[in-house]
């Protein structure tokens, strides 16, 4: 009897493990992170990630414990994080800024050389550019809205965020989205927008027009290092946030 439980136990191990690597097989990630694993929680981790709902998944996907319930809870849960190989190249974490009951919320792809060094997303020339059309465009103060990106340190030579890496970050930028829970969600760049639709769609295409992303309406617009390089799409940015200021004023699109 004693034999035939754990068999079964094991059992249940060998599929969990399948499952979970099959999961990060597609996510892309072949890759382990260097940390031999700490001594945790069966159910949640020393940094209040909860490790799987399911009784039977060992080796779910880290979702952020509900034991996280402000902005100061997560950044601190977040630690001196080491979940992907970003890590090694960082100066500063980029967690995010603004105002922790915005209703709108800003997301861009990933920080930048300034933002690294400052450790604040949109700090430099396209950041400038953003805080401008915060600011002199919708009229509002760059506290009132919140700014965040996918993936919160900087990769390497400013390239696009690598799967695993968008794996390993998501989770962080999910529960910054429900603890701030804005209306409206500005989608930066085709990277960021792509990400947060699951789509290849481009985001000439995408651009203009109201989506969801985990049930909040999110406008898609070309990013503003974009914009520095293209001026002549500035008018259409415009455009788009012209719908989002119709929309924060409850006024008919
Ligand atoms: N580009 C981004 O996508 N995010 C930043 O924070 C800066 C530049």
């Amino acid at each position: 009897m004693a034999e035939s439980s754990e068999r079964a136990e094991i059992d249940l191990l060998i599929v969990s493990l399948r499952r979970h690597l099959q999961r990060r097989q597609r996510a892309g990630i072949r890759w382990l992170p260097p940390d031999a694993p700490r001594e945790v929680d069966p159910k949640v981790d020393g940094d209040g990630f909860v490790l799987g709902d399911r009784e039977d998944d060992f080796f779910a996907e880290p979702t952020v414990g509900s034991g996280v319930a402000s902005l100061e809870d997560l950044r601190a849960a977040i630690g001196d994080c080491r979940r992907c190989k970003l890590c090694a190249g960082r100066t500063n974490l980029v967690f995010g800024v603004g105002n922790p009951r915005a209703r709108l919320m800003f997301v861009g792809e990933g920080p930048g050389r300034d933002e690294d060094l400052k450790g604040e997303p949109f700090v430099g020339r396209a950041g400038q550019l953003l805080t401008d059309i915060i600011t002199k465009g919708m009229g509002l103060k760059r506290e009132d809205v919140y700014i965040a990106n996918v993936v919160k340190c900087r990769p390497p030579d400013n390239r696009n965020p690598e799967p695993d890496e968008v794996a390993a970050c998501e989770p962080f930028l999910k529960k910054q989205i429900d603890l701030i829970r804005p209306e409206i969600i500005v989608g930066l760049g085709k990277f960021a927008v792509q990400t947060l639709l699951q789509s290849k769609v481009p985001i000439t295409k995408l651009r203009g027009h109201w989506h969801r992303y985990l049930g909040i309406k999110l406008m898609p617009t070309f990013h503003p290092a974009y914009l520095l390089r293209n001026p002549a799409d500035k008018k259409l940015v415009w455009e788009d946030i012209k719908q989002v200021i119709k929309e924060l004023r409850g006024e008919d699109a």
